[in-house]
């Protein structure tokens, strides 16, 4: 039987700066917060990005860096580590870059219980809102309980000049909530996992509003500002479920599979698109039509064609897929589904393009 939780405190954040030039505010929305001693986390491809406006609008307000640590490991006893060297003095924690400086940067500033500033560089997923950290746990990569960021701030002007695989992987991470909160949705009615209304609508919104009003030119502004905003939002989803059902379903377990049978992975969004896509027909989702349109639209076919998967790693990562997470209902957990996405890889057409 399944009993609803406990009341239990849901942490958002307190600052949210989406915009172009949002760098340069950086030490004013420090100083408004009161967080004067700053660490940072980040990576050697960001300082380039970054600096000098970084250091600038950190100079304009009096912040100070005590310490700055190059996240080049997310081990967790790394990362422990840096955590518990940094000064005492640290007011604030901020992560600048991409996947490791965030994952890394969130981590340490749990376990030092300080607030935590997240700067992405780049789009790919919504995984720097989110209450986890993805780290190297004994050589496998976790999620582990992490806390959620005090503040986020996304300078678009940053994002502008980002890779399109990146933007492709933040678009595919986006779509996959169709399939994922109709994994959620069946497990409710199975009785298998409870439901949380509020985290679902939050969820689906983020997708309406990315594909509904903005297009679908991912190199457009407005479509990236509603990009990084549809990710914050799907990161607090998660928080709000307290778990990540509102985000992740059958696609991600299938490209976690991927992650650890294939020589090269793809990006987490565009190996997750491409699963959403299959689920969805599996899932005889009524909006399976709607990936298919966005992932058209947007250029993401045309894209992960050029760089395809290799069929034998997708099969043998559907073989897998369902043992990954005990206890959790998706539509791969049906005996049926593994045949039937066989089948579909053999003879769809968006699909032969992509798994080869
Ligand atoms: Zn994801």
């Amino acid at each position: 039987m399944i009993i609803a939780p406990a009341t239990k405190q849901i942490n958002i954040p307190y600052l949210l700066k989406i915009g172009a030039g949002k760098m340069d505010r950086i030490g004013k929305y420090l100083f408004d917060k009161e967080m004067k001693k700053i660490a940072i986390f980040t990576s050697k491809n960001t300082i380039s990005l970054i600096e000098p406006r970084f250091s600038d609008a950190l100079k304009e307000y009096d912040i100070k860096i005590v310490e700055r640590k190059l996240a080049e490991s997310i081990d967790l006893e790394v990362v422990a580590h840096s955590a518990f060297s940094l000064p005492r003095e640290t007011d604030a924690i901020v992560g600048i870059g991409g996947g490791k400086a965030l994952d890394a940067a969130k981590y340490a500033a749990f376990l030092l219980q300080k607030p935590y500033i997240c700067t992405p560089t780049i789009l790919s997923n919504d995984g720097f809102c989110s209450p986890g950290s993805s780290l190297l746990v004994e050589g496998g990569r976790k999620s582990v309980k992490s806390k959620m960021p005090f503040g986020v701030v996304i300078d678009l002007d940053i994002i502008k000049v980002s890779p399109p695989n990146f933007l492709y992987s933040g678009v595919g991470d986006m779509v996959s909530k169709i399939t994922a909160l109709f994994d959620w949705k069946e497990a409710f009615d199975r009785g298998l996992d409870r439901f949380n209304d509020f985290a679902s609508m939050l969820s689906y919104n983020s997708l309406d509003l990315l594909f509904s009003k903005r297009g679908y030119d991912i190199y457009a502004l407005e479509f990236q500002r509603s990009l990084a905003t549809s990710l914050t939002m799907s990161g607090i989803a998660m928080e709000v479920a307290g778990s990540s059902r509102p985000a992740s379903g059958s696609e991600h377990l299938i490209s976690h599979a991927l992650d650890s049978i294939c020589v090269k992975p793809k990006l987490h969004g565009i190996q997750v698109a491409i699963a959403s896509y299959l689920c969805a027909l599996l899932q005889n989702n009524p909006n399976a039509h709607l990936i298919n349109e966005i992932l058209e639209k947007t250029g993401f076919w045309e894209f992960a064609a050029r760089d395809p998967i290799a069929k034998e790693e997708f099969v043998a990562a559907l073989k897998l897929a369902p043992t990954i997470k005990s206890d959790y209902y998706t539509v791969l957990s049906e005996k049926v589904s593994y045949d039937r996405a066989a089948d579909l890889i053999a003879t769809d057409q968006a699909l032969k393009r992509v798994i080869r």
